[in-house]
């Protein structure tokens, strides 16, 4: 038999056997981090197996075809999971929007501290992998008259450190590309930091604790399932184990239901600031409700949803995304059904995911107070609504 020696026809079949097994990791990595490495590196594999497919073929290596067939069905399977696959429509909401008396002066500002460069196919469920998705890596600050709070902290300082506790693989398909640390947006706007009296958590993953250390001796609210999921051994918490755990502070709701939630937290006892339990994305996850004196309303989501898009079109995330993050799916589902009832009766609430940077930009007043830093530039103001 003329052609290739036993050598190159092993690697002929090996090719069509295992290639997928790389296809797969390379695809999503370039979901993740869209490089043209790995796409190039993907679609020249996936060429490869193809002609080694026709080798098989016109061979009859039928057994080496069996294997390969498998291998390469097993592949298609794991793109299913990145198809468009909707939660079912959940019922209406029989319940009218909650009163809140927020006094004057509050105020919301958000402060971008990064941006980290993704597909939408990365996103969720039926998003397209030749669509760049910049999820946003924000801070808000809310200025109440109790004192004022910081939802999330985004990036820090020292987030190069931070990344290399993650796996690598995380790292290979992160692309970061970070700004100022909300604690020097702040600082060089002259804010007074006696002001701030909690920094809330949406939950505890590293890119929404990474700024905490900057803000030393005010307390961190998260809840006591985020704690415990926090202690647990996972990559994403890393950066929050690696707090000094004499800030963080437990809360508990211990209010009635909110907007179909079950429980709740109102913050200051004015319903200007309501906390409630969104699990699935995190074990402790929660949605903070913020009512400004004009009427504004937003529901900052955190990782519920990574795009509002999502939550309209009821699109889980992706399996891999969800496996790697360790989502509890019925929970997620769950959670996001809640979201979603409240959308259409209530279009005054805002419903803003912590990493939908459209999102953000479509929230924005332009004539809005805003914090200047010492080059000069603005921060992006949320919103002047009080
Ligand atoms: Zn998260
Ligand atoms: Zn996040």
């Amino acid at each position: 038999m003329g052609g290739f020696s036993r050598a190159g026809r092993a690697l002929l079949g090996f090719c069509a056997v295992a290639g997928p097994a790389l296809v797969a990791p390379l695809a999503a990595l370039y979901t993740g981090r869209p490089s043209a490495f790995f796409l190039a590196a993907g679609i020249g594999l996936a060429l490869a197996i193809l002609a080694c497919d026709a080798w098989i073929v016109a061979r009859r290596r039928w057994i080496t075809g069996v294997l390969a067939l498998a291998t390469q069905i097993a592949f298609l399977i794991f793109l299913g999971t990145y198809a468009a696959s909707p939660f079912p429509a959940p019922s209406p909401l029989p319940e009218a929007l909650p009163a809140a008396s927020p006094p004057a002066g509050m105020a919301i500002y958000v402060l971008p501290t990064g941006v980290n460069h993704r597909t939408s196919a990365f996103a969720y469920r039926g998003g397209s992998p030749w669509e760049q998705w910049d999820s946003v890596l924000n801070a808000v600050l809310v200025q109440h008259p109790q004192g004022d709070i910081l939802i999330d902290t985004g990036l820090g300082r020292t987030i190069g450190t931070q990344l290399r506790q993650m796996p690598f693989l995380f790292r290979l398909a992160t692309d970061l590309e970070q700004s100022r640390p909300a604690a020097d947006q702040l600082d060089a706007a002259g804010y007074d930091r006696q002001r701030l009296r909690y920094i809330l958590l949406t939950h505890g993953h590293w890119d929404h604790v990474s700024g905490v250390p900057h803000f030393p001796g005010v307390p961190v609210l998260v809840t006591a399932a985020e704690r415990r999921f926090i202690d647990d051994d996972g990559f994403a918490t890393a950066t929050a184990r690696g707090i000094d755990r004499s800030v963080f502070q437990d809360y508990a709701f211990d209010g009635g239901p909110y907007l179909g939630f079950d429980r709740s937290r109102d913050l200051y006892g004015d319903g200007s600031i309501v906390i409630v339990p969104a699990p699935g994305h995190t074990p402790g996850s929660v949605v903070i409700f913020v009512s400004l004196p004009a009427g504004a309303r937003y529901a900052f989501v955190g990782d519920l949803v990574w795009e509002l898009l999502v939550l309209v079109e009821r699109e889980p995330r992706p399996w891999l995304a969800s496996r790697m993050i360790g989502e509890a799916p019925v929970a997620v589902e769950q959670s996001v059904l809640r979201l979603r009832v409240i959308a259409t009766p209530f279009p005054i609430i805002a419903i803003v995911p912590a990493h939908d940077g459209r999102r953000w930009q479509s929230c924005r007043h332009s004539s809005a107070r805003s914090f200047v830093d010492a080059g000069g530039r603005h921060t992006v103001p949320f919103s002047s609504a009080r």
